[in-house]
């Protein structure tokens, strides 16, 4: 097997939608689905091309009432180009005899390859051949190269090609009856060899232009009668006439150009997109250029293992569909990490607290980029500080889902495939996205020591924060302790107490806690930056020292809740009251249903609620031990005089894995990581579904929406920094590695303070190179041993297996 490819060699059209998903090429600015070239939207095929961050918003009427989404838009489609046989039907591969199917992503090169042979009712047989690329060398262009070769016919035949500026977001069946019309067409036309559309978002009116280039040739001379425009519905494009010659193939190629109104350095969208695309080179010429743009990318991300060739190339698919939804041409962009990428329509392009699972692993191989994904949340903190105040608040509430401006944009309905209902959906009441933001932050300056950054972005954002959760948490006199009421954890499937009214929940251990480690940074930032520095911080966000104290105080008596697991020991509890809800028959409903990862709907559609049961969609309180180390955790619970030892990490892990119905793929990542020390054999095991998770889109559907960025770059992030056991904390960069037998060694490099690192963890060994550089020595220390590593220096460990 090829350790760089994704290869596909037989047409299923029950996966179609599967493949075009995971064979959806973009560059960080651009993306577009593996559709086929001849495909149009049905219930099979779904092309889409995306633009980062470009949203709109519709109403719709729904269960009486009118709710407002905002959508990452589907964009006018460039692939569109087919061919018939005199005036017979166009192409489609659903109407023909399929004699051999070959789809491969080369995930090297970034090009996608089709080939099919055909034969039609009239025994016409004819070999197609398709190869494409997303430039990520120039984030404007995208090119296409395809042959048609006449088998065994001849005679009059057409080609057309074009872009179909028709196109609606149709791609989430669940939200099929929500309006889905985004855009409609402000300009098309033809000039020469260019065929061109643009478009106007309908709410947001950002204009988007494609021009496409197109030539015709073919091995000897190709008789091409004509040339003729066509405007046909969506459709502008070309259609070429031709004499077919068995044998003989015709190749078209189509180079396009993409812009919208958002874009810098242009004058007008479509003015640029069409100087852009005469301007450029051939379909060659440009791929090698594209080439080159990911060879470097992959000297810098790739990660090789020894094990197989299947977990190696799962591994490269991971980062590859990471590094085509941020690249560098994400840098100058106002976006952030959709949890979904660009390659669909599900969760509506928003962005989400999956960053913390993603934000990690750039920051040790471009945090660069991190700082300008960052900085999408800094841009919107006035949002954020405007949406607390709505809500009763100080300090920057941010939302659950985040799209345009940074509103709230989370769905107030939801539909339940399994009942037909529509019902209210709470999971704004999340509020831990804000943990993940200022954890997120933290770690960036972790990784870099980028001071400049700390004073002017980390800062306002993660005191912001602070003072939001710091407002949250009330005094309960009797506990003497500090509470935080109404709030949901990262457990979905927990949204309020089965006896009450209102939404929300006590205590979530997780925001808890995790507010303390906030407030410990929050304290941190202020001794990090210069004395004046902190005095303009501090002026500027009116920040005395009473706040402060109470900050301090809270760090000292935020309330934990505790159980009884059963054998008379305690458990942290996911909130308050938890050992109140009834255990859940799980051995019923797995022999009843099979497969039970979405509870929620299966119970909602019973007329019963997952509110009532002991049980967790994905890791709440666990998410602890994901985040912080145990020494860490040691240290917040001592501060908060509670005890709690590693035992305890052990039966709490051991509790709540029990009651886990996995129904987020982020779920399967955090137990393999907070299983790692404890249960090598069972971290492997929930490694190895990790990666299943979108190439054998195990939920069953919902990867060809959109693949799960989160889990894709958790399950490769659990190599480097889970298995590698690194930590970057108190200017030091921290190995203690513990890769799995099955792995054998891994070899990856690293950026830490600006020295590029060549790590290889060995069974027996640790190699660290550094690449030389006119840059400071760093500290590095491997099981707890401190060392200096200058640029140039090598350094090599024993370890113990
Ligand atoms: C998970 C969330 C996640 C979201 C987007 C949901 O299914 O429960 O934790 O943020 O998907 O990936």
């Amino acid at each position: 097997m090829n350790p760089w490819a994704l290869l596909y060699d037989a047409y299923d059209p029950d996966n179609e939608g599967l493949q075009e998903a995971l064979c959806t090429l973009g560059n960080g600015y651009l993306a577009t689905r593996g559709a086929a070239a001849e495909a149009q939207a049905d219930d099979i095929h779904y092309p889409g091309t995306y633009v980062a961050g470009l949203y709109n918003r519709l109403g719709t009427e729904v269960a009486d009432r009118t709710v407002e989404n905002e959508d990452l838009v589907n964009l006018p489609n460039w692939l569109p180009l087919t061919f018939r046989v005199a005036d017979g039907p166009w192409f489609s591969i659903d109407d023909v005899e399929v004699l051999s199917f070959r789809r491969e992503l080369d995930l090297r090169r970034g090009e996608l390859t089709r080939q099919v042979e055909v034969r039609d009712g009239e025994g016409r047989e004819t070999l197609v051949t398709e190869r494409r690329f997303v430039s990520m060398h120039d984030r404007h262009l995208a090119a296409q190269r395809v042959g048609i070769l006449p088998r065994n016919w001849s005679g009059t035949f057409t080609v057309r090609a074009g872009v179909d500026a028709g196109v609606v977001n149709a791609g989430v069946p669940r939200y099929r009856e929500l309006r889905g019309d985004h855009h409609q067409r402000v300009a098309s036309g033809e000039d020469g060899e260019v065929v061109f559309a643009q478009v106007e978002t309908k709410q947001s009116h950002v204009r988007v232009a494609l021009a496409a280039r197109i030539t015709v040739s073919g091995n000897g001379d190709i008789a091409l009668t004509s040339r003729r425009f066509v405007d046909d519905g969506g459709l502008v494009a070309q259609d070429f006439v031709l004499t077919a010659t068995p044998g003989r193939s015709v190749t078209v190629e189509k180079v396009v150009a993409l812009h919208t109104s958002r874009d810098t350095a242009i004058s007008e969208s479509l003015l640029d997109a069409r100087a852009r695309v005469v301007r450029a080179a051939g379909y060659e010429p440009l791929l090698e250029q594209h080439v080159m743009a990911w060879g470097q990318l992959w000297r810098r991300f790739d990660i090789a293992i020894d094990d197989s060739d299947r977990t190696q190339m799962i591994i490269r698919l991971h980062l590859f569909h990471l590094l085509q939804t941020a690249s560098p041409h994400t840098m100058d962009l106002d976006v952030g990490v959709p949890a979904r990428g660009w390659h669909g329509e599900a969760y509506r392009g928003h962005i989400f607290w999956d960053e913390l699972f993603i934000f990690p692993l750039l920051n040790l191989r471009l945090p660069v980029l991190t700082r300008s994904l960052l900085l999408y949340r800094f841009r919107r903190l006035d949002q954020a500080r405007w949406a607390a105040r709505a809500d009763g608040h100080r300090g920057a509430m941010y939302p659950w889902q985040s799209g345009s401006n940074g509103r709230e944009e989370t769905q107030q309905l939801h539909l339940n495939p399994k009942s037909g209902r529509w019902l209210p959906d709470h999971s704004h009441l999340q509020r831990h996205v804000n943990i993940a933001i200022a954890y997120n932050v933290w770690q960036y300056f972790q990784v870099t020591g980028d001071m400049a950054f700390l004073r002017h972005y980390a800062a306002p954002m993660l005191l912001e924060i602070a003072r939001f959760l710091a407002d949250l948490a009330t005094f309960n006199t009797a506990l003497n302790r500090y509470e935080m009421r109404g709030v949901m954890g990262p457990d979905e499937y927990h949204e309020s107490y089965p006896d009450r009214d209102e939404p929300g929940l006590d205590n979530n251990t997780y925001t808890n806690v995790m507010t303390v480690w906030v407030l410990m940074r929050a304290f941190e930032v202020l001794e990090h930056v210069a004395e004046y520095q902190r005095a303009e911080i501090c002026q500027m966000m009116a920040l005395g020292d009473e706040e402060l104290d109470r900050w301090g105080d809270i760090t000292r008596k935020m309330v934990v809740a505790f159980h009884d697991d059963g054998t008379g020991r305690q458990v942290m509890s996911q909130f308050q009251g938890y050992e109140r809800l009834e255990e859940f028959d799980w051995q019923g409903y797995r022999a009843r249903y099979g497969d039970i990862a979405r509870l929620d709907r299966i119970l909602e559609a019973e007329g019963d609620s997952t509110n009532r049961y002991r049980l967790s969609k994905q890791p709440d309180t666990l998410m602890l031990f994901f985040l912080l180390s145990g020494r860490e955790i040691g240290e917040l619970f001592d501060r908060l005089g509670y005890e709690f030892n590693e035992n305890d990490i052990h039966r709490t892990i051991d509790y709540y894995s029990a009651r886990t119905s996995h129904g987020s793929t982020l779920s399967k990542v955090v137990h393999s990581w907070v299983l790692a020390r404890e249960d090598r054999a069972r971290s492997w095991e929930f490694f190895c579904q990790a990666l299943e998770a979108d190439i054998s889109d195990v939920q069953g559907g919902t990867t060809p929406e959109g693949i799960h960025l989160g889990a894709m770059v958790g399950s490769v992030d659990l190599l480097l920094r889970g298995y590698g056991g690194i930590e970057t904390r108190g200017d030091v960069l921290r190995f203690k590695p513990q890769v799995p037998e099955e792995l054998g060694a891994v070899s990856f490099d690293l950026s830490y303070r600006s020295q590029q690192l060549h790590v290889r963890i060995e069974p027996n060994r640790l190699v660290i190179v550094s690449e030389p550089a006119p840059v400071a020595p760093v500290r590095i220390a491997v099981a707890g041993h401190e060392r200096s590593l200058a640029p140039g220096e090598r350094i090599e460990v024993a370890l113990r297996s």
